[in-house]
């Protein structure tokens, strides 16, 4: 793809924007940049400010004569703007389709609803143990576009892609591809969870029978999806058997390779806990396995593996009471990994933005398990209507207000877990902010208090 001279837009000016921009400047292409925020508050197009143009206080209603969009993934492909773009004859892409045609290096992708970042990381630390030299990041960390730009350095990538990324691509196509699952989430950008999941689904698209596919076996989405893949099939079940992938035995992993030779691993780290990191696991020791990497390299990885922050992360032990913070969790089912996590009674503390989805799915574990559930946020009163009869409910305004009120409930041996449902945006910049001021409030009543360090 030629590039130099080319009418370019850039979409959206976050990290990927910039990262798009900065590839296309070097490239000698034609860039404007849009973005619905005033210039003044755009970080890091100093560097090449004199070489585009930037059109800010956009309303997405319309573009202008473009070649190319590349469009961020925080930008909806429906907007009108975009939309009468491409009738007009634009072509239309995100930004992991940019880069796709800027390398011929094999790519592993990694998609689903929840998993993604913990996956990714831990098959990146296997990679990197055994010395092969993969470039990580896309939706985690570094953009695929970024990662191109050292692309000779590079013999692998391994993306985190997300349904909004796989949305924009057209000839992208993984080498392995992995679904970890498919639940309720984004229906505030999509029509229903069936949109959601044809978003996740395009991975597949332009896979071909000499590509791998991992596929979960007890989610019907990537179930019913595994039917029209061309690519070679692996499947991970914690309750079944497989032919090909990955499934447990007296509490360790299988794995099958499809001519009936196994190998075993085990999983004796509390960082990986729960049947939600079992499932994680079993993808990146397919993936490992495929690449041939040593059964040890892959075992030591596992054994050694730190878990992520805001996932569960223990926080503090503040009288007797254990913190979690699992600020990452932004939907649904995150929260219910979370709860099945802990079999003492839970102060749980949820909201933020709404997402759209339906909270109802909770309703009998939190009726099993929360003793109290405090609720914050745009989404407080949501919550409330879903629960209201099922627990004791408290609404807060403050991160500060939630630690408080949930400190002077918790008695010894109780869990207060911070396990949102919902996105950070209307209180915080990202869930990692969010998970922040969680563990500044535990450490203030910490400091606070007379400790019982548990
Ligand atoms: P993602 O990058 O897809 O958002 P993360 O690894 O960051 O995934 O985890 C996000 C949230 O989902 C956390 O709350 C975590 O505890 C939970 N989680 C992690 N793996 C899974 C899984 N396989 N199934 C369900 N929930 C999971």
């Amino acid at each position: 793809m030629e590039l130099k001279g080319m009418r370019t837009a850039v979409i959206g000016m976050g990290k990927t924007g910039i990262a798009t921009t900065s590839f296309l400047v070097r490239k000698g292409a034609d860039v404007t940049c849009f973005d619905q925020l005033d210039r003044a508050r755009l970080k890091g197009i100093e560097a090449f400010r004199e070489s585009i143009r930037i059109i800010d206080n956009w309303d997405g209603t319309s573009t202008g004569d473009f070649e190319l969009l590349v469009v961020s993934p925080g930008v909806p492909m429906s907007l009108a703007g975009i939309e009468s773009a491409r009738v007009k004859g634009s072509e239309v892409i995100s930004e992991i389709e940019l880069a796709f045609r800027f390398t011929d290096k094999k790519i592993i992708g990694i998609t689903g609803t929840n998993g993604k970042s913990t996956t990714v990381t831990l098959l990146g630390q296997i990679l990197h143990r055994a010395g092969i030299k993969a470039g990580v990041g896309g939706n985690l960390d570094v953009p695929f576009i970024q990662l191109v730009e050292n692309d000779a350095h590079y013999e692998f990538y391994l993306l985190e892609l997300s349904s909004y990324q796989l949305e924009g691509i057209v000839s992208f196509r993984p080498w392995i591809s992995g679904v970890l699952n498919i639940t309720d989430d984004h229906l505030d950008r999509y029509k229903d969870i069936n949109e959601y999941a044809r978003a996740k689904f395009r991975i597949f698209m332009n896979q071909t029978a000499g590509d791998y596919a991992v596929i979960n076996a007890e989610d019907r989405h990537t179930v019913k999806a595994k039917r029209s893949i061309k690519a070679k099939p692996y499947c991970f079940t914690t309750s079944k058997r497989t032919r090909r992938g990955t499934y447990c035995n007296d509490g360790g992993i299988v794995y099958i390779d499809g001519s009936g030779n196994k190998t075993n691993f085990t999983i004796d780290n509390p960082s990986l806990a729960g049947m939600h990191n079992v499932r994680n696991t079993m993808v990146c020791i397919i993936i490992s396995k495929l690449l041939d990497i040593p059964d040890a390299v892959i075992q030591a990885t596992i054994n050694s593996f730190k878990g992520l922050a805001h996932r569960i992360e223990f926080v503090a032990g503040v009288n007797g009471a254990l913190y979690y913070d699992d600020s990452k969790a932004t939907n649904v089912d995150a929260v219910a990994v979370a709860l099945r996590g802990f079999s003492k009674p839970v102060i749980l503390i949820m909201g933020g933005r709404d997402k759209g989805g339906d909270y109802s799915p909770l309703s009998e574990l939190i009726k099993g398990r929360v003793k109290l559930l405090i609720v914050m946020g745009e989404a407080r009163e949501r919550i409330t209507k879903a629960f209201s009869g099922i627990v004791r409910i408290s609404a807060v305004d403050s991160m500060e207000a939630a630690v408080l009120t949930a400190s002077g409930e918790a008695r010894q041996g109780d869990v207060v877990l911070l396990s949102p449902a919902c996105s950070s945006f209307d209180m915080f910049s990202d869930y990692k902010q969010r998970g922040d001021a969680f563990r500044a409030a535990v450490m203030n009543i910490k400091g606070g208090r007379q400790d019982e360090r548990v």
